[in-house]
């Protein structure tokens, strides 16, 4: 489990002001969903967690410490569209994953290594409800198989943060409500911390056990890239909430209702 700070971050790019003056702490083994409008900076918040993006001004620490320069396997990351090898079957595509975390310059295992990281390949395999289709090309699996392989693929890695960017968004309603009651259990068994993108303030909020809005508080209109997108709610899910904001309360009624399906 890992402790993410940000400690007065902001992102400029040329003179667009992206993120201002964002200051938070998200404790290890948060499930913190972050939503807002479009262009906001939500995947710039994320990019700043991957070690994608470095901020203009101020500093991201995890567990204190400052990020190493690049992106590491302590961070996995769920996309929307699916990041999975194509020409590697399912067990290959999970497998790939302890390779290049236990060996990165060879991504290959031998022997009793490459044994015990078959079966936990497999044992993750089974833990997405993938357990049949293990020698299946990605081409042979449907979207929300294909979702869950890129998802163990992210776990075989043992992130300490699991960075999800609307990785349900392209799935059909059926399908998402089963990747959400994959998802949760699987961020309880492993005690991860989850930073999850998401449009849909339901799975916002049925997820999660924090939630952040990313929107501009102040706008010129005169000079649209002056200001940048700050924090601008906060909620602890963890306790009842009541949210007074339009939509809000209706989302958090309608997740309230599904918690026995989350
Ligand atoms: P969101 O994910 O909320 O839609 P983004 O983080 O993708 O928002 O983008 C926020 C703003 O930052 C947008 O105005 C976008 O054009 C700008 N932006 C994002 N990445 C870059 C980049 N690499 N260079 C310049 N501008 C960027």
């Amino acid at each position: 489990m890992s402790a993410l700070s940000f400690r007065n971050v902001w992102v400029e790019y040329g003179g667009q002001v992206v993120l201002e003056r964002i200051n938070l702490e998200i404790a290890s083994g948060t499930f913190l969903s972050v939503v807002g409008p479009s262009g906001a900076g939500k995947s710039t918040f994320l990019r700043l967690i991957l070690g994608q993006e470095r901020p203009s001004i101020g500093r991201v620490l995890l567990d204190g410490a400052p990020f190493p320069a690049e992106p590491g396997p302590d961070r996995g990351i769920v996309f929307q569209r699916y990041s999975v090898f194509p020409h590697l079957t399912v067990l290959g595509n999970v497998l790939l994953g302890y390779e290049l975390e236990s060996e990165r310059l060879t991504a290959r295992l031998f022997g009793a290594s490459r044994r015990a990281a078959i079966e936990k390949s497999l044992a993750l395999i089974e833990a997405v409800g993938l357990g049949e289709h293990r020698d299946k090309y990605p081409s042979a699996l449907s979207g929300g198989m294909q979702q869950r392989l890129a998802i163990a693929q992210a776990l075989a890695k043992r992130p300490r943060v699991l960075l999800l960017d609307e990785p349900f968004g392209a799935l059909d309603p059926g399908t998402r409500a089963q990747m959400h009651a994959l998802i949760k259990p699987l961020w309880r068994d492993l005690k991860m911390t989850v930073v999850m993108v998401t449009h849909d303030i339901k799975e916002a909020f049925g997820l999660a056990t924090r939630l952040i809005t990313l929107d501009r508080a102040r706008r010129d209109p005169q000079a649209p890239e002056r200001f940048g997108a700050k924090v601008t709610y906060d909620l602890d899910l963890t306790r009842n909430v009541s949210v007074p904001i339009l939509g809000f309360r209706q989302a958090a009624a309608a997740s309230e209702n599904k918690t026995g399906v989350l």
